[in-house]
Formats: C-alpha cells, sequence, structure tokens
C-alpha cells in the first residue's frame, strides 16, 4: 500500500463533545459531511456519526443517495438546487431537498421534504429577499409538499465580531417571523458555533463542518478541536547523494552535504499540491525530515544529511498539531478544508474505533 489515511474516530467523538458544550441544550446537530465528509469518507464518517447526531447534511443529491445505500437513515439535507430530472429521487431516498429558488417548488414530487434556504448576504445559493413574499404564497400553494425547515448561510462567520453576521442575522430574523414556528430553523456553520456563541444564533439546529474533523475556521486556534486524520506512507527507494546532487524534476534542488535521499510514492495526484514543494516536513523514525525537491504525480523526496531512514521505513506526513493540514493549509495560503477535501479518493482510509493501546 502506497500510502493510508487513518481516521480516529474517538477523536472524532471529543471534536462533537467540543461541539456540544458550546450549544444551548435541545440545539440538534446536522453534521455537514459533504465532499466525501471533507475528504475524511463520508459513509464510515456517517455511520460513527449516527448516534451523536440529528441530521446529516451534504452537498449533492449523489452524495446523499449513497449514504441511503449504505444504510444510513438519519434525515439528510442536500444543499444544491435539485434538478428536474432528480425530483423523484428525493422522494425515493427520503431525502429533503433545499428550496433555494422559487421555480424548485413546481419541480419537487408530492410528499417531498424539503427546507427553505434564503440568501441574506452571501449571494451564493438561496432565495433572494424581493423573494419572499410570492415565497411565502407557494409555500401555502404547494402544500403537498412537506416544508420542515428554513435556513441560511453565513459568509463571513470564520471572523470574530464581523458585521455581516450581524446584518444577515438581522434578515434572517425578520424572515422566519413571516413562516410557522414549527419548521427547524438553522443558520449557524463552524465559525458562527464558535465565534459568536453569545449571539442568538444557534436558533433549533446548527451546521458544523470543518470543526468535526478538528479544525478552525478562520484564523484563531481552538484548543478543544483536534485533527481526527493521520497520513502515513513509506520509504519505497534511498539513494546516498553527494553534495551538489540534484533531486527530482528540474534539478530545482541540490544536496547541501553528502546525505541520503528517500522517494515517498505520495505525488501531486494524491493530494500534495505541487507548491508545497520544499515547503514541508514528514516524520521517519521519530525525527523531522525535510521535503526536497518538486513534488512529482506519484512521488517526492527527502533529505537526511544523516543515515536517519532506509528503505522500507515509516513516513508520517500528518500527525497531530505538528504535521497537520492546518501547517499545509498555512504554507498554500488556503484553508484546510481544501487540503483535505483534495487528498485523492484513491488513497485507502482506515478507522480507528478505540485508543489504540
Ligand atoms: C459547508 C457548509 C456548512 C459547514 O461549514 P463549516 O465552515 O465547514 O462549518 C454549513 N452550511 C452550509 C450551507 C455549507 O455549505
Amino acid at each position: 500500500m502506497r500510502s493510508e489515511i487513518i481516521v480516529d474516530l474517538s477523536k472524532l467523538d471529543s471534536n462533537v463533545e467540543a461541539i456540544k458544550r458550546r450549544l444551548k441544550p435541545e440545539i440538534k446537530i446536522m453534521a455537514v459531511i459533504k465532499d466525501n465528509a471533507y475528504g475524511h469518507g463520508a459513509v464510515p464518517i456517517a455511520k460513527h456519526l449516527s448516534t451523536q447526531v440529528d441530521w446529516l447534511c451534504v452537498a449533492t443529491l449523489p452524495e446523499a443517495i449513497e449514504l441511503r445505500e449504505n444504510g444510513i437513515e438519519l434525515p439528510i439535507l442536500v444543499f444544491e438546487v435539485p434538478e428536474k430530472e432528480d425530483a423523484e429521487k428525493y422522494l425515493e431516498y427520503s431525502i429533503t431537498a433545499t428550496v433555494s429558488d422559487i421555480s424548485t417548488f413546481e419541480i419537487l414530487k408530492e410528499g417531498t421534504d424539503y427546507h427553505l434556504n434564503f440568501d441574506t448576504g452571501m449571494r451564493r445559493l438561496g432565495i433572494s429577499l424581493e423573494d419572499i413574499e410570492s415565497t411565502l404564497s407557494l409555500f401555502k400553494t404547494y402544500n403537498t409538499l412537506n416544508c420542515t425547515g428554513i435556513y441560511t448561510h453565513f459568509s463571513s462567520a470564520d471572523e470574530p465580531e464581523n458585521e455581516s453576521v450581524l446584518k444577515q442575522l438581522a434578515r434572517f430574523n425578520s424572515i422566519i417571523k413571516q413562516f410557522p414556528d414549527h419548521l427547524i430553523k438553522h443558520t449557524a456553520n463552524t465559525g458562527a458555533i464558535f465565534y459568536y456563541q453569545d449571539l442568538d444564533i444557534q436558533f433549533d439546529a446548527v451546521r458544523p463542518g470543518v470543526c468535526l474533523y478538528g479544525y478552525m475556521a478562520g484564523e484563531s486556534e481552538s484548543s478543544d478541536l483536534t485533527p481526527i486524520i493521520e497520513w502515513k506512507s513509506y520509504v519505497m527507494q534511498t539513494r546516498s547523494v553527494k553534495k551538489g546532487d540534484p533531486v527530482g524534476y528540474g534539478e530545482t534542488w541540490k544536496a547541501p552535504e553528502d546525505g541520503i535521499v528517500g522517494t515517498i510514492p505520495i505525488g501531486y495526484s494524491d493530494g500534495i499540491q505541487r507548491l508545497l514543494g520544499g515547503k514541508f516536513n514528514v516524520l521517519i523514525n521519530g525525527e523531522m525530515i525535510q521535503q526536497v525537491g518538486r513534488i512529482s504525480m506519484d512521488y517526492f523526496g527527502v533529505y537526511s544529511p544523516h543515515n536517519s531512514f532506509k528503505r522500507g521505513d515509516m513516513v508520517y506526513l500528518f500527525r497531530g498539531d505538528e504535521l497537520s493540514p492546518k501547517k499545509w493549509a498555512k504554507v498554500l495560503q488556503t484553508i484546510p478544508y481544501e487540503v483535505t477535501t483534495s487528498l485523492n479518493n484513491r488513497i485507502s482510509r482506515r478507522y480507528l474505533k478505540e485508543d489504540r493501546t
């Protein structure tokens, strides 16, 4: 096996606990496991969360169907705008659709559950504010559809004390007043849960995503979240190098001293962005070893001036806080979301249930 991702489900549990500590009692959790659970594997994550959360949320209908076909019975909300030819599937698989556009009312099949999504400022998906009245009347007309919830999404909750969160919240509050009170109301993503606890922002349910996997939204570090992922591989080949010997495509890196170079069978097609070339470390035999040269499609190089590794040795790319997608995200000027969702689905994933002892 070229490399393996190990997901520690007990750490997932502890992240769920960290979320629950911030929730008022009775608030439901709608776990966001879109995009293969941010790269961690949607079905195993969903199975494990089934006893701890109330809902699951995914981006697309096929993701929801995959969960149903694997025996997941929790309510599932799909964020995307339904397409006409898929309308039947929502009903068939008992999946909750999102109405983000008034044209959706007429394509959903009788008996389909749906949530209304209002655009309060993000301007991505959601019903525009000028359509509130027509939505109200369609909501009443289409009473063979089953509206169970109403939500919105924040553009800037990953930053504490951001004005636009307050504006969006005020707009949402004025919208929900016009709809029956029994609808499940929800707004909060990770940022809103962790940075805006003091506001009335949790409503009936929250939609945590990235925090489940151990990362804060935005810049701040939160001490009680733990990355749930480890990524390991091994040294496939080694060779001795002399001072000045180049390594990898383009000969962009040359050995500063005599030493040893190892080839690790992971590359940019696995999800190590080529831009990371020369900018991260791995752990081999308890020692931080520098990655050197360009990242190839299926390989990268590491170097040590000592003989600190040999062929077959285990190599950690992600492990704990020291080697984490957070670090890579900093180097790449992106967010952990992009790092973990880039992990190729061909990499095998293993799930640990208990503490490793
Ligand atoms: C992705 C997403 C979330 C979760 O966001 P995080 O920042 O990962 O917590 C919640 N709601 C919607 C509509 C989303 O698209």
